[in-house]
Formats: structure tokens, C-alpha cells, sequence
């Protein structure tokens, strides 16, 4: 009897050990993992939102400052309306890298008022 009652006391215990035991934990990444990673979610999260109509850029690369800070990027579309667009559009065009030709860099516009 007294044996009985020890051993499902142990059955018991076990299985508490057990349910709080830690979940095992993913190997944590290093720096450079880490941004490997953004690398490769970057594109793909701009070609996601571009497909619902969320994301269209100036640049050929597709600015991240818009993406990460609102999901969305309207500089392309401000871009033809004569608005201006993020910094890191701006200073793309300065550097050649915006996607139409029917724009110079001189008729980039910086948003110099744009908060969050
Ligand atoms: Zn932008």
C-alpha cells in the first residue's frame, strides 16, 4: 500500500517535471545571421505588399524606410503627383538609383516634414 502511494506520487512528479520543463530553445543567430535573414525577407515582403497594391517605390531596390516604418510605400505614386518621398528615396535618386527616366534627381522632392 505504502509503496503504491509513493510510486503514483513519483508518476505525478515526473510529469510536472516535465510539463514546466523549458521549451527548447531555437540556436540563437549571430549579428550576421541576423541580417542574412532581413536580407532575404526584405525582397520578399516588398514583392508581398507590391502584389496587394501597398508598396510602390522610386527606387530600383525598393526603399526600406517606408516598408519597416508603415508596411506600406507610397513614394513612387508621390513621386508622379509631384510630392515628396522618404529620405531614403531621395537620396537614392541622388545616387542614380531611381527606377523612371522621365525623372531627374532635381525633381525628387525631400519630405522634410514627415513624422511619425
Ligand atoms: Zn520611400
Amino acid at each position: 500500500m505504502q509503496y503504491r502511494v509513493f510510486f503514483v506520487v513519483f508518476v505525478a512528479t515526473s510529469f510536472l517535471l516535465i510539463g514546466c520543463a523549458p521549451p527548447e530553445e531555437e540556436p540563437e543567430l549571430t549579428v550576421e545571421q541576423k541580417i542574412e535573414q532581413i536580407n532575404e525577407w526584405l525582397p520578399d515582403l516588398k514583392m508581398e505588399l507590391a502584389m496587394e497594391n501597398k508598396y510602390a517605390c522610386c527606387l530600383k531596390e525598393g526603399c526600406n524606410q517606408c516598408l519597416l516604418a508603415h508596411g506600406s510605400c507610397p513614394c513612387y505614386n508621390n513621386l508622379q503627383e509631384g510630392k515628396p518621398v522618404c529620405g531614403e528615396c531621395y537620396a537614392g535618386w541622388q545616387l542614380g538609383q531611381g527606377i523612371d527616366n522621365d525623372f531627374t534627381r532635381d525633381d525628387v522632392k525631400l519630405d522634410t516634414d514627415h513624422h511619425h
